[in-house]
């Protein structure tokens, strides 16, 4: 007995989810969303928004296909190139435009590359700018989530909040029929006349998946609702996995005020990283946002401590008067909170530790003396010699940490997103383990993103557009099936 029913059922109401269930009503079938959250967004209403552009399909499908390490398959990479390719017009066609990224973020720290994070890789030469969606001025000018919510707004889908999805319903010959859900303190069932699309996120809140799949756990810088449901629910069913052991996560600091963790963003050079032993550990400025988990992941094989977890990051009076050391001028967090232009706000709350003297900053963050002092002594020095030997550094980014006072700020590995989920298709359809498509069951986004470990930046939002497009559009066209 079913309790309602559409053609098509989006589970996840997200950017992936929301043009997934546009694509689908605009070819005419009658839409659902299932939201799990009182409001929709998900982790694209917290994202910076940022979409590649690519000018050479096959060199971008190269670069991808090596950047992914054969993980994924081709076809598929070639799927969300070619689909990707008309990003600008479908926000067009929504209303909204595509502009290039200001070259400002290229001058704040840990970078998001402006041009291809791995350039040496090959193909790299047929990516193009990075684009994001022009918004009104505030929330950094983004406004993706903006112009796909009023979108969806303005047609016939129905979005339901409150409401997650907790099983998918098989029949063995019909494939997927529909999904149970929980509302208003009891589950329904939901029938699927068409199909199902999983557009229900990562698992950027589930710690204990973090440290199975990838080896230790981060916080989130996103939507607290994408605790891996998409990946349980994918699996009940014998859906095969992949990429559980790739994240997008840089470094962020973690406050007991705020659940989500805030996107460090360094305004000047002037500042070093150090583990807990005072130690430096690699080129904190030349390393590109996305991939810092993979330095924060060291393991000290005598203790088994991971002393870069929490790490630390140092730097003076010029740094903190350049700007503020926190990105939270963007998306869901600066509803919530705006970081002090000069920091000074943040130091009076102690979440910035000062101090007139290094020999003082240490022992506040739990660190000897004579460490840390030797560590800035060393580190200014090769700004005089403007050469790293260790980590190569770039000269022009070797700015000293001379002028105090001094500042210290605990930093962790915080999550822009996880990239496992259930494996997709060029087609956008869930495979089984034995890779054979699961019947009118689709997917989207990062849950089962085709990325994998080296992460360049501004793939996840393209990827959620594209693959949202293709999954409405084959979602809607699958014949209507009564269960
Ligand atoms: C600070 C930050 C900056 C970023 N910047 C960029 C960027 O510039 N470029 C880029 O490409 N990527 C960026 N990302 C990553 C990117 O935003 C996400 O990967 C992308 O938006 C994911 O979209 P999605 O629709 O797949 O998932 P989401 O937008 O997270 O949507 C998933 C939705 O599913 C819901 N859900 C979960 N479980 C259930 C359930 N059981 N039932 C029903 N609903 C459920 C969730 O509540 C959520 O609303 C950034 C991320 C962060 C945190």
């Amino acid at each position: 007995m079913w309790n309602c029913e559409a053609d098509v059922v989006v589970v996840g109401y997200g950017g992936a989810g929301a043009t997934a269930a546009l694509t689908a009503a605009a070819a005419g079938a009658r839409v659902l969303v299932l939201e799990k959250n009182p409001e929709g967004g998900g982790n694209t209403r917290y994202s910076g928004g940022t979409m590649r552009t690519y000018t050479d399909v096959e060199k971008a499908v190269d670069h991808i296909e090596a950047l992914c390490d054969g993980t994924t398959e081709r076809d598929v990479v070639r799927a969300f190139v070619n689909e990707s390719r008309r990003n600008s017009e479908w926000v067009a066609s929504l209303g909204g435009e595509l502009v290039s990224m200001a070259a400002a973020l290229g001058t704040h720290f840990p970078r998001s590359l402006p041009g291809a994070a791995f350039p040496s890789v090959r193909g790299a030469d047929g990516l193009g700018p990075r684009v994001r969606v022009k918004g009104p001025g505030t929330a950094g000018g983004i406004d993706l989530w903006g112009v796909l919510s009023r979108n969806v707004a303005g047609t016939n889908i129905e979005v339901r909040c409150s409401s997650p999805v907790n099983r998918i319903l098989m029949d063995k010959d019909l494939g997927v029929t529909g999904v149970v859900a929980a509302s208003g303190g009891s589950n329904i069932k939901i029938r699927a006349r068409r199909a199902v699309i999983l557009t229900c996120g990562g698992y950027e809140y589930d710690r204990n998946m973090q440290r199975n799949y990838v080896g230790h756990s981060y916080y989130g810088m996103c939507n607290p609702g994408n605790t891996g449901d998409g990946v349980r629910l994918a699996a009940d069913i014998g859906a095969d996995l992949w990429h559980m052991n790739a994240v997008a996560a840089t470094w962020g600091y973690k406050f007991p005020e705020f659940e989500f963790a805030i996107r460090q963003f360094m305004p000047s050079a002037g500042y070093i990283y150090v583990d807990q032993t005072g130690k430096r550990f690699m080129d904190e400025t030349g390393t590109d946002a996305h991939i810092m988990w993979a330095p924060s992941s060291f393991v000290d094989t005598a203790t088994l401590q991971r002393t870069r977890m929490p790490s630390y990051v140092i730097f003076d009076e010029d740094t903190r008067l350049r700007g503020a050391v926190a990105a939270t001028f963007f998306g869901k967090v600066s509803d919530v909170y705006q970081w002090s232009a000069d920091n000074s706000s943040e130091i009076k709350k102690g979440w910035i530790t000062a101090a007139d003297t290094i020999a003082d900053l240490a022992p506040q963050i739990k660190m000897r003396a004579n460490h840390l002092q030797a560590t800035i002594s060393n580190y200014n020095l090769l700004c005089v010699g403007g050469y790293d030997p260790q980590f190569g550094r770039a000269p022009d980014n070797c700015v000293p940490i001379a002028r105090p006072p001094y500042y210290a700020m605990e930093m962790q590995p915080s999550l822009f997103n996880t990239q496992g989920g259930p494996k997709r298709n060029a087609s956008a359809q869930v495979l089984d383990v034995r890779g054979n498509p699961i019947k009118r069951l689709y997917s989207a986004g990062e849950l089962g993103s085709l990325w994998h470990r080296n992460y360049p930046g501004a793939g996840n939002v393209s990827e959620a557009l594209a693959f949202g497009r293709i999954a409405g559009r084959n979602a809607a066209g699958e014949n209507p099936v009564i269960s």
